[in-house]
């Protein structure tokens, strides 16, 4: 008789462990990255590269039993400093790193990207001398992540295994363009990176995107709607049934839902409001400056960032039209 009760492997509920690690940034605070004590251990993002970060990486795994060399595998959920300027160290220390591929732009910095950048803020009406400034932030802030010699990618659904357990990525993005939260069902936890966060808003940061690229809309195929990936994205991890979603900055979040139906209502006010602005035309840069005039150094990048991506989604929804200026593209109501 063949054996037919040989056990089915069921996954159990993942060792998710939490070290937090300081940034340079006050605004930004610490940033939260997450152990998987179990085998392959795992490490979900790494801080940023600052010898206190290091510390408190080796310290936080020092109280959990662990070395960095025990670490096996790096699973990234975006590749902004914060998150993946370690990734290097970890993985010099036998690692393997992965991210979806849609963050190698930000992690790798190729050709197509700088350009892209740099033709992102010249359309936006961003003025020489600013852009210099802005070139100046982001080279200074490359010194903050070491370089990675190879990662593999992660795609949306693929499942994670461990020993006993397995955890799923799944593809929000929006805040990164690959941004990627792992999803440990039988513990009903998110590890959900910054796409959902208490006390800070995770912006739609302005992303260049490679030729061909589906995540272009058809007036600005360059650069990524970032804000209708973002509502998207919150829209699809409502459906999580998460009872704990384990953030990158700030508190553990119980009613994740309604953490993302705040963002939405948010974001639709703000996209009303912006329209009324846009009787005599303007250029992304003008609007930044009339809302936000205090704002500055690496800070009017973010608040760039966030007027353009709404401007382009009110394109998309057929509220606005856009033309090319003198000085950028001007964005009149329609
Ligand atoms: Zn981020
Ligand atoms: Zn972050």
């Amino acid at each position: 008789l063949k054996d037919e009760g040989s056990p089915l492997t069921v996954p159990t509920p993942l060792p998710i462990h939490q070290i937090s690690l300081p940034t340079p940034w006050p605004a930004v605070g610490p940033v939260h990255v997450y152990v998987v004590k179990q085998d392959p251990v795992t490490l979900i993002d790494t801080g940023v590269n600052t010898p206190e970060s290091r510390t408190a990486l080796e310290d936080g795994l020092r109280l959990l039993g662990l070395a960095l060399r025990d670490v096996r595998r790096v699973l990234l959920t975006h590749a902004h400093l914060d998150h993946y300027g370690q990734a290097g160290l970890v993985e010099d220390a036998g690692a393997q790193v992965l991210m979806h591929p849609d963050e190698a732009g930000k992690a790798v910095a190729p050709e197509w990207w700088n350009l892209g950048r740099t033709r992102a803020l010249t359309e936006a009406g961003v003025p020489p001398e600013t852009q210099q400034l802005m070139e100046h932030y982001w080279q200074q802030g490359r010194h903050l992540a070491l370089p990675l010699h190879g990662w593999e990618p992660v795609a949306d659904g693929q499942r994670l295994a461990f020993e006993g357990g397995e955890l799923e990525a799944i593809h929000l993005p929006g805040h990164a363009l690959g941004h990627l939260a792992y999803w440990d069902e039988a513990g009903q936890t998110l590890v959900s990176g910054d796409h959902l966060l208490v006390g800070v808003t995770p912006n739609p940061i302005m992303e260049p995107l490679p030729s061909g690229h589906p995540a272009g809309p058809p007036h600005a195929p360059s650069r990524a709607l970032t804000l209708g990936l973002f509502l998207a994205s919150l829209a699809r991890v409502q459906q999580v049934p998460a009872a704990r979603v384990l953030p990158g900055h700030g508190p553990t979040i119980a009613e994740h839902r309604a953490v993302a139906a705040g963002y939405m209502e948010k974001h639709e006010r703000r996209l009303v409001r912006l329209a009324d602005r846009l009787g005599v035309g303007v250029t992304p840069y003008q609007v930044c400056q009339e809302l936000y005039p205090r704002v500055r150094e690496w800070d009017v990048f973010l608040a760039l960032s966030e007027v353009q991506a709404h401007l382009d989604l009110l394109v998309v929804r057929g509220k606005a039209v856009v033309e090319p200026g003198p000085a950028g593209w001007v964005y009149t109501a329609i």
